[in-house]
């Protein structure tokens, strides 16, 4: 066999809540404005036509709990809120009364955004990779399965900033719903075991600084926690 040149990191994997087991996160796709007051606050119209995503590297996965440096290049990260769908079957080309079934379960992340990139590359009509896709920018809670949660409805999602609090809604908010949002998505890609969904963040974004703690929850499941030590 052909020798491989260095040791390549293994994907990451977080925990199932109340099991000896872990998931291990292959791709993480993420919604764009998906509720109707965070897209007011950032200026933009909500677009009904269809759902847009961006996407991060397995990589940039964080475990919740963790304390990690204020990132390179921005000076205005923003903590951003959601609720995370995680993928237990195949998905290719599914309508959206069959997508529940390949449902794992869910979680609480962290979108971590280097706002002031985003909007830089956002007015230029450029990617936003450097907004969003950087090292350790996507923090993920321990997954609950789809069972132990029930019916997705009106469960409170809120985040606190240094224990005050900054997002509060419901996931009743969302304007794509799950459903929706999977249907859509397996038109363009093989859904499978190993993706998972950050879903949008409710309005009430903002800076976190070094030394900021984050705290979040949606009902029924586990919380997200993430600590900003001091720039490298
Ligand atoms: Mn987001």
């Amino acid at each position: 066999m052909t020798k491989r040149l260095f040791e390549s990191p293994e994907f990451p994997a977080v925990p199932v809540v109340g099991e000896d087991s872990a998931y291990p996160v292959h791709r993480i796709f993420c919604v764009g404005r998906n509720y109707a007051d965070h897209a007011k606050e950032m200026g933009v119209e909500v677009d009904r036509e269809a759902p847009f995503y961006f996407l991060k590297h397995a990589q940039a996965l964080v475990q919740s709990g963790a304390t990690v440096p204020y990132p390179p290049g921005t000076q205005n990260l923003h903590h951003e809120m959601e609720f995370v769908v995680v993928i237990g079957a195949p998905l290719f080309k599914a309508g959206k009364d069959a997508v529940m079934d390949a449902v794992f379960g869910y979680a609480t992340g962290l979108d971590m955004t280097r706002r002031d990139l985003q909007l830089k590359a956002r007015e230029k009509g450029r990617p936003w990779d450097f907004g969003k896709d950087f090292e350790q920018s996507a923090v993920l809670s321990p997954i609950t399965r789809a069972e132990g949660f029930g019916k997705i409805d009106g469960q409170r999602i809120w985040m606190e900033l240094d224990g005050s609090i900054r997002q509060d809604a419901k996931l009743s908010d969302l304007i794509w719903s799950v459903p929706e949002i999977l249907s859509d998505l397996s038109h363009y890609y093989h859904l499978h075991p190993g993706d998972v969904i950050y879903t949008g963040t409710p309005a009430g974004v903002g800076p976190v600084e070094p030394g900021g703690r984050l705290r979040g929850g949606v009902d029924g499941l586990a919380e997200v926690e993430l600590t900003l030590g001091p720039a490298e």
